[in-house]
C-alpha cells in the first residue's frame, strides 16, 4: 500500500499511521474511485496549545488523491464526513441493505 505522501508529510510532534483494514470497508472516492486510508494521528499539532497528559489519537479517512477528512476522535465520527463530502453516491450499483 503506497503511503509515501503521507510518510513525507511526517512532523516532529506528530506521528501518522496508516491502518489496515479489509477491502471494502469504507466507502470509495466519488471523483477518484479508490477506497481511501484510515490514517491515526498520535500526538499533537503544532498549532494547537500544549496541553498536558495523554493526547488521544484521532483518525481521519483519505484518498491517495488528496480527498481527506479533518481528524476526529472517533472513526466513525471521521468515516460520517468522509461519506459526507467526498463518498461515491451508495444507491448506485450497489444495493444497501
Ligand atoms: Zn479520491
Amino acid at each position: 500500500m503506497p503511503s509515501r505522501r503521507i510518510d513525507a508529510a511526517l512532523e516532529d510532534t506528530m506521528l501518522q499511521r496508516v491502518v489496515s483494514h479489509l477491502k471494502g470497508r469504507f466507502t470509495r472516492c466519488r471523483r477518484c474511485g479508490s477506497e481511501p486510508h484510515h490514517v491515526r494521528h498520535h500526538g499533537r499539532p503544532s498549532s494547537e496549545p500544549v496541553q498536558f497528559g495523554p493526547v488521544a489519537p484521532r483518525h481521519s479517512l483519505e484518498c491517495r488523491f488528496g480527498a481527506c477528512t479533518g481528524q476526529h476522535t472517533l472513526l466513525a465520527a471521521a468515516e460520517a464526513e468522509w461519506n459526507d463530502k467526498h463518498a461515491q453516491a451508495a444507491r448506485r450499483g450497489r444495493k444497501v441493505a
